[in-house]
């Protein structure tokens, strides 16, 4: 490992895990459709259902994100441990320091992720009109 301390990384992403963690955490504490369903009573409308389903998307996609985030980084930590770090999974190339320090747990180089980002892009047609 080059000029990244690997203890350092290891704990930023030990640190990292637990915050998504606790906010999952706090999120389902919160943000529960049923406790929704339960505030409207059970003469809900049509638009009601329509908020209780976009809460439920917000949360599937929340939470998502960050069982995605918090796999990532136990992949991130496996590597640290194999000493594949920062080595990009598609191209065997050297990860950027710069690329590592902003996203600590990513696995692959600033071209392969920009690569892939625009596959991603063509594949999921967006939502919104850019
Ligand atoms: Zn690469």
């Amino acid at each position: 490992m080059k000029n990244i301390v690997s203890q350092e990384v290891k704990s930023m992403l030990f640190e990292k895990r637990k915050i998504i963690l606790q906010s999952t955490k706090d999120g389902m504490k919160t943000m529960r459709s049923g406790e929704v369903r339960e505030i409207l009573g059970p003469g809900f409308d049509e638009g009601d259902m329509a908020v209780i389903t976009q809460i439920e998307n917000m949360q599937s996609t929340l939470f998502g994100n960050q069982a995605y985030l918090i796999k990532s980084i136990d992949e991130a930590l496996k590597r640290l441990n194999d000493g594949t770090y920062h080595i990009c999974e598609a191209c065997d190339n050297e990860i950027g320091e710069e690329r590592l320090r902003a996203v600590p747990f990513t696995r692959h180089c600033r071209n392969c992720q920009e690569h892939y980002e625009t596959l991603r892009r063509m594949a999921t047609p967006s939502r919104h009109v850019l």
